[in-house]
């Protein structure tokens, strides 16, 4: 655990008592602060009693007096669509908001540094899509290389559940803009930003708010480097911002699509070739092609903005070519999870929005494609666009028919993933591949993507009679 040492002897609000509330209450107590507690959930503030916290009715008229800090969960909104009535309370009783991110960068570094050779490091991920990939991806390549290193985050453990930082140490940082955007200090060693495409616009009031979120991370503290995916052009503006001039390689640009030239310090992949260049000359080159836990030009970007963070904290090429061999993907992320008779089957349960989707059906060829579930903001026409390897669809969720006719592709209404899978496997042919990539949300049939994925798992591995690979 990392103690927050900050907020000694103050009273500090905790609204939320999920993995991040808990923890930052724990996390508060061993500093010396007095954290109350809050959440709607019964069950939630039962949890909290149990191990000892108080927990006071944030609801009530006075409920924010005395108190000097509210440390809120990132599944509460602050602000849009609108601000949850307790914060709105805190916030009119002049009560500043933070999040276990921001407790946790005032607090890690500690006494015992002083006797350190190197200085412990954090790297921070943000982007819309492959944040977890390319964390997982970096965390995976740092112990492969021999370095201390911790994953935390969105993925991983908690970030003020962590163990204090040794000598040497990489702390890699999964941070989503719910997590950015509130954080009061933000201040990464190396920060990474691996795209940007249109997601959770009704929490930060649309497009300009959500770009505003991931920016912070660059621009409250500085990283010593900032790795930018440069395919959009928030990417690009953000590394123009960045760099004193073009041949500043305190920014390191990355693309998967295009060659980038200059005299700084680029990372990008063409036809599934990794290049580095610095001060204009060569400096690394890898083929990605074949990497099987790497597969499709999304995680060509992924790796990357892996590769450059890695380069950034001075390991070789080879050491990091060597552990993209061996890196195993992520559950429910473009997850190869069986193979029968020709046919490939591809959990990408995680693809939730339209251009995680677009990315996975891009990845693959002959595609019996499995999709619906909550439909997100921005429609469906992107998706058409990338669907040219799609076969057919087979559409699940409550809203099915609603999804179905939004799409240019054959179709099939299904409904439940049992019907959905069943009717794909049984026209699937040697050579073609199933997909489930849904382009939505799962809470309309599932509790989360992972019991999505799973579920798909599960039908697979039972229908061709395997033990189920889903987790
Ligand atoms: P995040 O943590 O940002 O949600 P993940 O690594 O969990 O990212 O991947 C989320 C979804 O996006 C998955 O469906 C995955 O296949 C897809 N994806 C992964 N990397 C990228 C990328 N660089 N661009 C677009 N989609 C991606």
């Amino acid at each position: 655990m990392i103690p927050v040492k900050t907020m000694e002897g103050q009273s500090v609000a905790i609204l939320g008592l999920g993995r991040s509330g808990l923890s930052a209450a724990r996390a508060l107590k061993a500093g010396g602060a007095s954290p109350v507690c809050w959440d709607d959930n019964p069950a939630a503030r039962e949890v909290a009693e149990a191990e000892g916290f108080t927990c006071r009715d944030l609801r009530k008229p006075g409920a924010f007096d005395g108190v000097d800090r509210l440390v809120l969960s990132p599944g509460i909104p602050h602000l849009y669509p609108e601000p949850n009535p307790m914060v709105a309370a805190a916030l009119e009783a002049g009560v500043p908001t933070d999040n276990d991110i921001g407790l946790f960068f005032r607090s890690y570094a500690s006494q015992s540094w002083e006797k350190f050779d190197t200085m412990p490091q954090v790297v921070a991920v943000t982007g819309s899509n492959g944040k977890s990939t390319t964390s997982a991806l970096i965390h995976h390549i740092l112990t492969e290389a021999g370095r201390p290193t911790q994953l935390a985050g969105n993925i991983g453990r908690g970030v003020l559940d962590i163990d204090p930082p040794q000598d040497g140490e990489v702390v890699v940082l999964e941070l989503s803009s719910y997590q950015t955007e509130l954080a009061r200090a933000l201040t990464p060693d190396v920060a990474v930003f691996t795209n940007l495409s249109p997601d959770h616009l009704d929490r930060h009031g649309g497009m300009g708010g959500y770009f505003a979120a991931k920016r912070r991370l660059f621009s409250e503290g500085g990283p010593d480097r900032a790795i930018i995916g440069v395919d959009e052009a928030e990417g690009r503006f953000l590394a123009g911002q960045l760099a004193e001039g073009a041949a500043d390689d305190r920014v390191i640009r990355v693309s998967a699509g295009r060659k980038l030239s200059g005299p700084g310090w680029q990372v990008f992949v063409r036809k599934g070739f990794l290049s580095e260049y610095r001060k204009g000359r060569q400096a690394g080159s890898i083929d990605l092609r074949g990497i099987k836990g790497l597969p499709g030009a999304h995680n060509h970007q992924n790796a990357c903005a892996a590769y450059a963070t890695c380069r950034a904290l001075g390991l070789a090429p080879r050491v990091i070519e060597a552990a993209f061999h061996t890196f195993p993907g992520l559950p429910h992320r473009s997850q190869i999870i069986a193979e029968s008779g020709g046919v490939t089957y591809v959990n990408d349960s995680k693809a939730t929005n339209i251009d995680s989707a677009a990315k996975a059906l891009s990845a693959f060829s002959s595609i019996r494609w499995i999709c619906g579930g909550l439909e997100k903001e921005g429609g469906l026409a992107a998706l058409n666009a990338a669907a040219g390897a799609v076969v057919k669809a087979y559409v699940i969720g409550r809203e099915a028919a609603q999804f179905a006719l939004q799409l240019k592709v054959e179709t099939e209404i299904c409904t439940s993933m049992a019907v959905a899978v069943e009717r794909a496997m049984s026209e699937a042919q040697a050579g073609d591949t199933v997909l489930l990539a849904p382009a939505a949300a799962s809470f309309d049939q599932y509790d989360n993507f992972e019991q999505r994925g799973t579920d798909f798992a599960n039908e697979v591995a039972s229908r061709l009679g395997m033990d189920s690979s889903g987790s």
